[in-house]
């Protein structure tokens, strides 16, 4: 008799191999089990397969806020973003649902949400299936919104997200201090995304920085950062010491947004802590955020 356990071994080791390098006719049965362990535990295994349940009834329109973590897990910016769309759902009478399991992104479950929240999602976290859901969704009209840790370096096995949503490569953020206070600059005054902010403010946050600002195409840039405000240097840990991007705030973005198909993309690298959701201009900028991404308002210059 077969184990339920070794057909989900059998099944694992089936879809390791298809995303492998080597053919399975290459490979011996000893070298399709090792293949398949080593996959298993650090593919397959860990994308989700089974959808989670969401209640039949939900208030329309509902945003949906994913939290899962592959990689660096920050919990305090994860709890306090969670709080903090929940209130903003709360505010807009919108349905919510919170979860960490990526097979959420299927195109029926998608279809009851006018908005994605990537809370802090870090790491290879969607199935390729799951990714193709969610870009599909996403320019078909959908809005996606992205913080903090959701644009750092552990997304490079999605494309679409990594290169063409967000953009520039994270290199790097201060380490001593980690938390540093900075003057950050309104580079789109006139988008609604930016109503009500003020032309520069100083925040404390740990600060990201980009390898290429230019890699930022076509997406509208709306945050910049002074550079000589703080220290963009890290001294501490990893290669690059010089954090610096250059060009002035311009040169070096904070948030962003953009059009994809006919869907609507925004990016804050703001997030790192509990608290950074309790700061007002923060708040203002996330609120604005997502009625941009749910097309309650939009800017002449959208094309989405
Ligand atoms: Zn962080």
């Amino acid at each position: 008799m077969i184990k339920p356990s070794s057909i989900a071994l059998t099944l694992i080791g089936l879809l390791a191999l298809s995303a492998c390098a080597p053919s399975p006719q290459s490979l011996g049965a000893a070298d399709a089990v090792s293949v398949a362990a080593t996959d298993a535990s650090n593919k397959a295994a860990d994308h989700d397969t089974r959808p989670p349940h969401i209640k039949e009834y939900m208030t329309q329109p509902a945003m949906l806020v994913f939290s899962k973590t592959r990689s660096f897990r920050h919990d305090e910016g994860i709890a306090g973003a969670d709080r903090f769309f929940a209130e903003m759902a709360t505010e807009r009478s919108m349905g919510l649902f919170t979860t960490v399991n990526g097979a959420v992104f299927n195109p029926e479950q998608l279809a009851r949400f006018s908005l994605v929240i990537f809370n802090n999602a870090t790491g290879d976290t969607l199935s390729p299936e799951q990714e193709g859901a969610l870009q599909q969704w996403v320019e078909a009209g959908g809005g996606l919104i992205a913080v903090h840790g959701s644009g750092d370096a552990s997304h490079t096995d999605w494309p679409w997200y990594d290169n063409d949503m967000i953009g520039p490569e994270f290199i790097g953020h201060p380490a001593a201090p980690q938390f540093q206070e900075a003057r950050l600059v309104n580079l789109s005054p006139d988008h609604p995304v930016m109503a009500g902010l003020p032309s520069e403010w100083q925040q404390t946050e740990e600060w990201y920085s980009f390898d290429d600002a230019s890699k930022i195409g076509d997406a509208r840039i709306l945050i910049g950062i002074d550079e000589d405000s703080y220290s963009p240097r890290n001294d501490v840990y990893g290669d690059v010491k010089d954090l610096r991007m250059g060009g002035g705030p311009k040169g070096h973005p904070i948030a962003w947004l953009r059009c994809s198909g006919k869907g609507r993309f925004f990016y804050s690298a703001i997030g790192h802590s509990f608290k950074a959701y309790d700061v007002p201009q923060n708040r203002k900028l996330l609120s604005n955020a997502i009625d941009w991404a749910t097309r309650k308002t939009s800017s002449p210059q959208d094309n989405c």
